[in-house]
């Protein structure tokens, strides 16, 4: 093989490498996103958080673009931030937050954009202990005039929630977090894409008091 044979073949191998690789950190499979995901809740319980130095991060790896292998629809509650209880750093998670982490059109739209052109393998939902928005939706008190358009959305999670062998709240989080991913499940834009198997939507849990997230079955 000629001299620039050879260049032109290590040369094609290495773009293969290179893109095989690209692609390899783009789009890990749904089930692996969910390891990721975990493996960081489990550095965050333990105390034991890797993702230091998120500005070199950012300097080095997302001037161009992001490639989050993950969306989260989260609450604003400032005791659940997505990143930290995930332990990932910048560009790895797209984070959609509100009062109660319900499912309205901006949210919708800021989901299946992820889904759609950011190609993310995996939608969590993730609701978390003791939430404000919940607790005043339960039992009709809309106690916070200002969640005037949470309330309604809250309520008809609420409608058919079944509090059996659980506190009350609990079961009412977790109802309000599986009405989010169904109504993730139901868009146009996802639907397609989850037949294919190319996204998975689920719900979880965050114990404020233990770290823990645990999946919605
Ligand atoms: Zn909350």
């Amino acid at each position: 093989m000629s001299f620039a044979k050879k260049m032109l073949s290590s040369t094609v191998l290495f773009m293969v490498l290179v893109y095989s690789l690209q692609a390899a950190t783009a789009s890990p499979t749904p089930e692996k996103a969910l390891e990721m995901l975990l493996e960081g809740n489990a550095h965050f319980v333990k105390n034991e958080i890797v993702h230091l130095s998120y500005l070199n991060e950012a300097k080095d790896k997302m001037l161009e673009q992001q490639t989050p292998f993950a969306a989260v629809v989260g609450c604003s509650d400032s005791r659940v931030p997505p990143e930290l209880i995930f332990d990932r750093g910048l560009g790895e998670l797209f984070v959609v937050r509100d009062a109660g982490n319900v499912i309205g059109p901006i949210e919708m739209d800021s989901v299946e954009f992820a889904v759609a052109h950011l190609k993310v393998p995996l939608v969590i939902v993730l609701g978390h202990q003791n939430c404000g928005a919940i607790k005043a939706t339960l039992g009709g008190q809309k106690s916070v005039p200002e969640l005037e358009s949470i309330y309604p959305i809250v309520e008809n999670a609420l409608a058919n929630c079944e509090a059996i062998g659980e506190n009350r709240l609990v079961a009412a989080i977790k109802c309000n977090v599986k009405k989010s991913v169904e109504a993730l499940k139901n868009s146009p834009t996802i639907a397609p894409l989850l037949k294919q198997k190319k996204v998975k939507i689920i719900g979880a849990y965050y114990e404020i008091a233990s770290g823990k997230v645990t999946v919605i079955d």
